[in-house]
């Protein structure tokens, strides 16, 4: 591969925007690939399997593995291989002229010819009342960090997927009780995690449920939920048509949201890369391969949870990290233009 030509000594041939395990694994094979990629880790490093405990399913640990152990042999394995990490999240992409140019929140701006979007997704909240108020007072979307502040307590976990049971079979290391609150009467979560969690003697089932406020202060912290319920399930939009339901005020000490996650894609709203309903970047637009990363814009792609609404798994977008880089390295070859790595030392960032 020729990678001198058209380089210039200001432009990165690739940034990764993401240190989750989709971002990692595309910083390993790019900066194998001598790309020299610059990872951008954002507001949460590492991402997601940062905040869960032991990872079971990811090949090659039949003990398991920690989330936090697994991201941080990913960034020393990149790191190796001569990636770069910077604290920074993009304000402002844009993507509709070449090379790319990215402002970061701490001022500076980036250019770069190819650009890989693993921003990953954050904590869905639920919309309850008073919960702008009482988020990191009693209310959390993660278990693992705030569950030992809840030692004796009577805690909810909202939701009916893996995160819920999860995140209550581990908040039952500290709490007096745990109470699963699920719209429906049937559960999302897996069979293993639903069995786990159901033979539990901690953990109570509230069905047909759903909570619409959360009562205490930020000095208090929480001291009550206000649970709906309705036989038929959902019973928020019948409470919101007025419809008949049960409402009860429950006493509680925390309340866990697990409902799911959004995608991280707020800087490419007003760009050419296609986004789904939802805000999940939307891969092969066109058509195109059975399987890729590239998005509506050449030279930018994406992988991992900011692309993927349906796996969203550490191995899928670890997966998919690799892909992502191998497709830049493939286009940026096509486009004859990456910096080969010996040539003159790249700036991180300009402009600041
Ligand atoms: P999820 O599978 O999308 O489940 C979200 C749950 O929250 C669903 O039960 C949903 O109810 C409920 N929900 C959504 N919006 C709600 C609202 N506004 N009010 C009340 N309830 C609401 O999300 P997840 O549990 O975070 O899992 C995401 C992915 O990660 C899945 O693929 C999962 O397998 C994976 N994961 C795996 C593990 C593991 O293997 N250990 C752990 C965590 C996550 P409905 O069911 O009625 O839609």
């Amino acid at each position: 591969m020729n990678k001198g030509t058209g380089a210039t000594a200001d432009v990165r041939n690739v940034v990764i925007v993401g240190s989750g395990v989709a971002g990692l694994s595309a910083a390993v094979y790019a900066a194998r690939a001598d790309l020299e990629p610059l990872v951008l880790e954002g507001p949460e490093p590492g991402g997601q399997l940062t905040l869960t405990t032991d990872i079971e399913n990811y090949l090659g640990f039949p003990e398991g593995i920690g989330g936090m152990e697994l991201i941080q042999n990913g960034k020393e394995q990149a790191e190796r291989f001569g990636a770069e990490f910077t604290h920074a999240t993009v304000e402002n992409a844009a993507v509709e002229q070449r090379p790319f140019e990215l402002d970061l929140s701490n001022g500076s701006t980036l250019r770069t010819r190819a650009l890989i979007v693993a921003s990953g997704a954050s904590a869905r909240w639920v919309g309850a009342e008073n919960e702008d108020e009482l988020m990191g007072y009693g209310l959390s979307t993660c278990a693992t960090c705030d569950g030992a502040f809840h030692r004796d307590d009577d805690l909810l976990v909202i939701g009916g997927g893996d995160s819920a049971m999860e995140e209550a079979l581990f908040l039952t290391k500290f709490a007096d009780s745990v109470t699963v609150v699920h719209r429906r009467d049937e559960l999302r979560a897996s069979e293993i995690m639903v069995d786990r969690a159901q033979e539990h003697e901690d953990i109570a089932f509230a069905w047909n449920t759903e909570l619409v406020a959360i009562n205490g202060s930020q000095e208090e912290g929480v001291i009550s939920a206000t649970l709906v319920s309705h036989p038929d399930g959902y019973p928020q939009e019948k409470y919101e048509a007025e419809e008949d339901v049960d409402v009860e005020a429950v006493d509680v000490d925390g309340v866990f949201y697990a409902i799911g996650h959004e995608p991280n894609t707020d800087f490419l709203e007003n760009t050419p890369v296609v986004l789904d309903r939802d805000g999940y970047v939307q891969t092969a637009p066109a058509g195109g391969a059975w399987a890729t990363t590239e998005t509506a814009v050449e030279g930018v792609f994406a992988a991992g949870d900011v692309m993927d609404p349906d796996y969203q798994q550490a191995v899928t977008a670890a997966g998919m990290g690799s892909m992502a880089a191998l497709d830049a390295e493939e286009w940026l070859e096509s486009t004859d233009s990456a910096v080969a790595s010996n040539s003159e030392p790249i700036p991180t960032e300009v402009g600041d």
